[in-house]
């Protein structure tokens, strides 16, 4: 029988036939597609005939039927839809495909004839995106460390194997620093907690074989725990505990680790020609130079200090009305700032719920998708891997442009967040490719199903990445939808947030599910006045972190990394009652991993962005000028990587951009 995995998609749109595949089918489908993607490899590498870019680059740009649809079909029911038997072929499959990867660039013929290719290319008369293409293909190679040869090559792959280790380790202690952890609490001691925060802390009391209720340093625990305790002492102790994390001495100690990993991260970037690491991984993002981040983080560093002095000065006053004496410290300062959000912004989240139906919400992004960019949606009925999973036809002007699937419900079986991603990318090479685009939440269920605010966003969110996959509108698939830079990934889906704040949207779509009455303008400011609460400490906390991640990179690697963030945020002036959102020996975007390694700023970059680029449509008169949509469209949603980031930004806005929108969106726009 042949194998639902690899067979051709005779269905709607080439869906994948999931009532057809069972999880046996994998592990021998995986088998196979990477055969005949190392085949394809091979083909390539061994061509006898003079390189093109039609042999080389063309033929790498053709897509692996197989390969792409198991592991399509695969990502998709691992992520969402788990099961002992999925996770266990999920361990078995990173190893394979990791390995995969580092053969293709370890290929020495390939990465020649690529080479050659790049070396002749100002000759070759090729297209904008092809140039693009090319320059990325072997950018990437190089990174890597194909180009490398001997000794060289030798050391790299040794400083990657040992920097793999060194990730899983810093993970590992981290884990067990937090398990190892806990606070019992009296019954007394829950005074002032509300019912969901005594309910978590008793579900980790069981879970740590405990007769009575705990604090872990879980962020969902402590969190609230700081924010409600009116119990400064455990407060205190509380606090200590979650803050050293990764440095408590002994076996599960991250301090040492953490400078082992910078002086190797250095080492590499220096193999491969780059000044400093910070130089290495900017290279290929929109920021590029370290000197670009420093400059947007300080820009929005001053305003943010000065907010969070200024707060220090209300909430030092309120502890002190409280009868406590002297300084207010980190322990402090979440506690006396839910006193004042209570005062001043009092948001009840079971008042609001009602107006925020699941279904209205869905069908007020697709009304904003359709006023900007004349897409409509039409129900599709198809099998898909979960009977919560619901299906759509997109199109314009009658003209089929893509598949989108939303999987909305949490259940155990699926992992926790929220995201988007494309089952079939965009593409126009080898043959014209519509995309189909899952987004997942984790919204509860219920009927009708109701949204809380936070969720709401995520569900533009998550639309508005949907939108940069349906909307693409390149030639090869390596550089659609959101294949692009991680500073800038982010763009478009941050933005798309914004159409969700529109009084118009927020009165059509958020209407009480059981009277039908649009929310009252009253809760509506209340909801947009809360989002900005508390903005000068979230920023603070953020930018350190980030300034002293790029610190550790952009230069030399420190002997000491604990001593040069005591030397960051010295320079910075850090506020007294605010420590780093991630501190060193705890900063797992940054040492587990490359992901975030002089990457932390990005989270900002793009909401610098996303507030400069809704200004844009603010100040051409409304969140539905059509020119301005039609300059999105054009610039940012159909270009995916084909062009520089910081070049389809300016074509979209005229200029780069600046931090005020941003700043005024925080709240921190000097009055
Ligand atoms: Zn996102």
């Amino acid at each position: 029988m042949t194998n639902p995995l690899l067979s051709h998609w005779d269905t709607p749109f080439e869906i994948a036939p999931f009532d057809q595949i069972s999880d046996e089918d994998f592990a021998s489908a995986l088998d196979q597609a990477l055969a005949a993607h190392n085949a394809q490899i091979d083909a390539i590498a061994s061509n006898p005939d003079a390189p093109t870019f039609d042999n080389v680059i063309g033929a790498l740009e053709t897509p692996c039927q197989a390969l792409e649809q198991v592991l399509s079909v695969f990502y998709t029911v691992a992520g969402a839809d788990s099961n002992p038997k999925r996770q266990e072929l999920q361990r078995a499959f990173s190893p394979k495909l990791a390995a995969h990867s580092s053969a293709i660039t370890a290929n020495k013929a390939l990465y020649a004839r690529i080479k050659a290719v790049w070396d002749q290319r100002d000759e070759l008369d090729l297209t904008e995106e092809q140039q693009r293409v090319l320059m990325l293909t072997h950018r990437s190679f190089v990174r890597g460390g194909a180009a490398l040869e001997g000794a060289e090559d030798a050391r790299m792959q040794e400083i990657k194997g040992r920097l793999a280790i060194l990730g899983t380790e810093f993970t590992q202690n981290l884990l067990a620093d937090e398990s190892n952890w806990f606070m019992e609490l009296s019954e007394e001691d829950l005074e002032g907690l509300p019912d969901f925060a005594i309910a978590a802390a008793r579900a980790a009391g069981k879970e740590k074989g405990v007769d009575g209720p705990v604090v872990t340093t879980s962020r969902s625990i402590i969190t609230p725990f700081l924010q409600f305790s009116p119990r400064r002492d455990l407060r205190e102790k509380a606090f200590q505990a979650w803050a050293a994390r990764g440095a408590n001495g002994g076996k599960t100690d991250n301090r040492e680790i953490a400078a082992e990993i910078l002086a190797l991260r250095e080492e590499r970037a220096k193999l491969l020609g780059y000044e400093n690491f910070a130089a290495y991984k900017l290279e290929t993002e929109m920021a590029k130079t370290p000197e670009a981040v420093r400059g947007l983080l300080m820009d929005v560093w001053g305003p943010a200090k000065a907010r969070a002095d200024a707060d220090a000065v209300i909430l030092t006053e309120m502890m002190q009305a409280d009868g406590i004496n002297g300084d207010l410290e980190p322990w402090d300062w979440r506690y006396y700032s839910e006193k004042r959000r209570k005062i001043e912004h009092d948001l009840d989240e079971a008042e609001l719920k009602p107006y925020l139906q699941l279904d209205k919400m869905i069908e007020a992004a697709f009304s904003c998708a359709n006023r900007l960019f004349g897409l409509e949606f039409e129900p599709l009925d198809i099998p898909l891997y979960h009977p919560d999973c619901r299906a759509w036809e997109v199109t314009r002007n009658g003209e089929h442009m893509a598949v989108f699937i939303g999987d909305y419900f949490a259940r155990g079986s699926k992992r926790s967040g929220a995201w988007c991603s494309a089952m079939r990318g965009q593409a126009k090479f080898p043959e014209k490719q519509a995309p189909v685009v899952i987004n997942v939440c984790n919204f509860a269920k219920g009927d009708p199903a109701l949204l809380s605010y936070d969720d709401a966003r995520t569900l533009f969110h998550e639309f508005g990445h949907a939108l940069h996959q349906m909307l693409s509108d390149v030639t090869y698939e390596s550089i659609s939808g959101t294949s692009v830079a991680r500073d800038f990934v982010e763009l478009p889906s941050q933005l798309y947030e914004h159409w969700l704040e529109v009084p118009e949207v927020l009165s059509e779509f958020a209407t009480h599910a059981e009277t039908g009455e649009p929310m009252p303008k009253e809760m509506l400011d209340k909801v947009l006045g809360a989002a900005t609460y508390d903005m000068g400490f979230q920023t603070v906390e953020y930018v350190a972190s980030a300034l002293v991640d790029l610190a550790f990179h952009d230069g030399a690697a420190p002997a000491d990394p604990m001593a040069r963030q005591a030397e960051v945020l010295a320079e910075i002036g850090m506020p007294h009652a605010i420590t780093m959102r991630h501190a060193t020996p705890h900063f797992a975007h940054v040492f587990s991993g490359d992901g975030y390694s002089s990457g932390y700023y990005s989270y900002m970059w793009s909401e610098v962005m996303d507030a400069d680029a809704f200004a844009a449509f603010e100040e051409a008169g409304g969140a539905f000028d059509p020119e301005r949509a039609k300059a999105l469209e054009e610039n940012i949603l159909s270009t995916g990587g084909s062009k520089d980031p910081a070049e389809l930004y300016t074509a979209f806005r005229g200029r780069l951009p600046g931090v005020e929108a941003l700043l005024k969106g925080r709240g921190l726009a000097a009055e």
